[in-house]
């Protein structure tokens, strides 16, 4: 049976003290042969007082001699020298009546413009004796313990009375008991001389009244307690500890040989027990007691001795406060943090936690076998020493930044494993913060992104190659115009060379003029050099760079390539070209190809259009969000807004000849610059295709990962923190 739930160290405390003040009150009462009645009565006050915090205590006594009533009374500090006892008497007369017997118990009355709450409690068998009354300004007072001490006070007072009341105030006893709770012996006995008979008689009494008081005092206890005699033996247990042993007390004095303590905790126990019998101090010992239903429970068990007025040990008080809650609340905690442990270290990631000043206090094992570093090697910014060189700044000024504003964030970083090999991962940190918002700890992860690395590297390298196969496809649609853009330049350096070779026969030879026509041939020359160039880029597979471009610029070279082709299409074009465009940044020949794809489109549409005029306008403008915006508007058939969201997706095609691949190219290419693509109906005839992507000062885009191939990513620290 669980007598006693965990009680805390406060409560153990507590009972402590009231178990002082308890046998202080016994005490007392045993003082009475130093001095008279009265002043035990009044010594017995001013303990009650201090002990309770009271702000005043009074006894009237009922004198058997004089009609009139003894008062006396103390007062809180504050009011010491103001209010006497028939003060006190007269306030409790006007608030209660004049006849103490009909006191309530407890009361709350006006006391020196103060609200008290009021215990009375009488003395004698029939209250006859008198009346003692405490008052509290605490509205709760008297809670369970002071009230134990006050019915105790009240015990002894009447104890006291009843002892000296024969002989009064002129009873001159001799130093009958000079520890409060030693037993006489027959010598302390026979030092008070004369009556030898009498005297013997009254220190059986006054021994029994003692026992009387010590089973009372423990069973008062709420705790299991037990009293031990200075030796060390087993003299009174309260109810509590008989009923959780259901054992006697003499079964109970054999504690040290029987199984009533744990065969793991005996030892302990003993050594602690004797230890404190030898060296007189406090001791505490957590130890399982065997219950009456053979269970053992965890106890704290704390002894304190308790001495007489000469400092002797006259008995040990020992407490026994039921634990076992708090042990299996322990154990449980125990578990869970081995099987959080055993998750750590079985989790495939590298976990680790930081001091809010970002140095690294733990790894898992996980982690260090990956580094092959020891503990202490990777404490505070050991680990550091891992992490690959290129990686390293941008790792420390995203960590700083978590750190600054104290949220979670992740950073990709290459991690050197224990044979030099470097891989990939994602460094995450999460903070743990108190109530107040600061991060007491970091704790991380970084995960092996290696794979996913790997096969991000293989799709772009995929997605460029695509991109350069569409742009092939789509230069061989353009190579009759590209044929004609060429073939004029040329035409024109053949027409200047034959005009110069004229010009140089004349006689005299015309060198001014040949000047003129070798000039033009220089021109025509670079024309044809341009474009040839423009081509070789658009064909080339080159690595993808990142540069600022000027749209406005690159859209006019895409349509002097393509003007010939529209002009063959029956197509007129229009550009409206805006002015202070801002500079984006990307790779120019990838955009351009974007471009390209839009004209073509936007001519196959109206290929079949012979009712109203083909018409194509490239537009170029900046949008709200600081983007740069670039649209294809023109007068073919538009599309069915069913498939709308199809137009984009791969080998989605409605032409023959088509693949379905350059827009899906396109919309790729697009989103590795950070910007989107749409198509949108016509409010007339016709659709509009358009892309927009950030302005320079918006986002920096490096292409070129870390193998310095063709990676597109942004290097914001906003996305960091994310
Ligand atoms: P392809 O040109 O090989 O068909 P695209 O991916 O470039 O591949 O285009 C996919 C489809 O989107 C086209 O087949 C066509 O149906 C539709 N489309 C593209 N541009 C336009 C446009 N300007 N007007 C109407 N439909 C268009």
């Amino acid at each position: 049976m669980v007598i006693n739930r965990e009680h805390s160290t406060e409560e153990s405390r507590r009972l402590q003290q009231c178990f002082n003040d308890l046998s202080q009150i016994v005490a007392l009462s045993t003082a009475l042969g130093r001095g008279s009645l009265s002043q035990l009565v009044a010594d017995l006050l001013e303990m009650l007082l201090g002990m309770l915090h009271l702000e005043f205590v009074y006894v009237r006594l009922k004198d058997p001699v004089n009609a009139a009533p003894i008062e006396l009374g103390r007062t809180a500090k504050s009011l010491d020298g103001f209010i006497g006892p028939k003060e006190i008497g007269s306030v409790l007369n006007n608030a209660l009546g004049s006849n103490p017997q009909t006191w309530p118990a407890n009361e709350q009355i006006a006391f020196c413009d103060k609200s008290v709450s009021l215990v009375s409690l009488r003395l004698g068998p029939q209250g006859d004796m008198g009346i003692l009354v405490a008052a509290s300004t605490r509205a709760d007072f008297p809670e369970e313990t002071e009230r134990l001490r006050l019915d105790v006070a009240a015990n002894q007072a009447v104890i006291a009375l009843q002892q000296g009341r024969p002989s009064s105030e002129a009873r001159q006893p001799a130093n009958a008991v000079d520890e409060p709770l030693a037993q006489p012996t027959i010598d302390t006995v026979s030092r008070e001389g004369g009556g030898e008979l009498e005297q013997l008689r009254r220190a059986v009494e006054s021994l029994r009244l003692r026992e009387i008081d010590i089973q009372s005092v423990v069973d008062a206890i709420p705790a299991p307690t037990s009293i031990m005699t200075a030796e060390g033996e087993v003299e009174a247990v309260n109810r509590p500890v008989l009923e959780y042993f259901g054992r006697s007390v003499d079964e109970l004095r054999h504690w040290s040989t029987s199984d009533i303590v744990h065969p793991d905790d005996l030892q302990p126990t003993i050594s602690a027990w004797r230890l404190a019998v030898e060296t007189g101090e406090p001791y505490e010992v957590e130890s399982r007691h065997r219950g009456s239903d053979g269970v053992y429970r965890w106890f704290h068990v704390r002894g304190f001795p308790l001495r007489g007025s000469d400092g002797h040990i006259v008995r040990w008080c020992v407490l026994q406060i039921d634990i076992e809650d708090r042990k299996r609340a322990e154990q449980a905690l125990r578990t869970s943090e081995r099987n959080l442990y055993l998750i750590i270290s079985t989790i495939p990631g590298l976990v680790w936690s930081a001091r809010p000043d970002g140095s690294a206090d733990f790894f898992n094992q996980h982690y260090l076998d990956y580094v092959g570093f020891s503990s202490e090697q990777a404490q505070d910014w050991g680990w550091t020493a891992a992490v690959h060189p290129e990686d390293l700044d941008g790792l420390a000024s995203a960590w700083q930044a978590f750190m600054a504003t104290r949220q979670a964030g992740e950073k990709e970083a290459r991690l050197r494993r224990f044979d030099g090999s470097y891989r990939w991962f994602l460094f995450r940190a999460n903070p743990l913060r108190d109530d107040s918002g600061n991060v007491i700890k970091w704790f991380g992860i970084n995960t092996d992104i290696e794979d996913r690395k790997r096969a991000e590297e293989e799709l772009r390298d995929t997605q460029a190659k695509l991109a350069h196969m569409a742009r092939v496809m789509m230069m061989g649609e353009l190579t009759a115009s590209i044929a004609h853009e060429v073939n004029q330049p040329l035409a024109g350096i053949v027409t200047n060379a034959n005009t110069c070779l004229r010009m140089l026969a004349a006689d005299p030879p015309n060198v001014a003029g040949a000047r003129e026509t070798v000039r033009r041939t220089l021109r025509d020359g670079n024309r044809a050099s341009d474009i040839i160039g423009r081509l070789r880029a658009l064909f080339n597979r080159k690595a993808p760079v990142s540069q600022p471009i000027d749209l406005n610029e690159a859209t006019r070279e895409v349509i002097a390539l393509s003007l010939n082709k529209l002009h063959r299409d029956g197509v007129s074009l229009r550009t409206r070209l805006a002015e202070d465009l801002p500079r984006v940044t990307g790779d120019r020949v990838q955009l351009q190809q974007v471009i390209l794809n839009l004209l073509n489109n936007a001519a196959d549409a109206m290929s079949a259009i012979d009712d109203r005029p083909r018409e194509l306008m490239v537009s170029t403008g900046r949008d709200e969000d600081s983007c740069v915006r670039l649209s294809v508007h023109d007068s073919g058939p538009g599309f069915d807004l069913e498939v709308a969201e199809r137009l984009f997706d791969a080998f989605y095609t409605t032409k023959g000849d088509g693949m379905g691949i350059g827009l899906s190219v396109s919309r790729s290419i697009v989103e590795n610059h950070h910007g989107r693509i749409w198509a949108a109906l016509n409010d007339g005839p016709g659709a509009t295709f358009s892309f927009s992507i950030p302005g320079s000062s918006e986002v920096t885009i490096s292409i070129g990962g870390p193998e310095g191939k063709g990676t597109l990513a942004a290097n914001n620290i906003a996305r960091d923190v994310g």
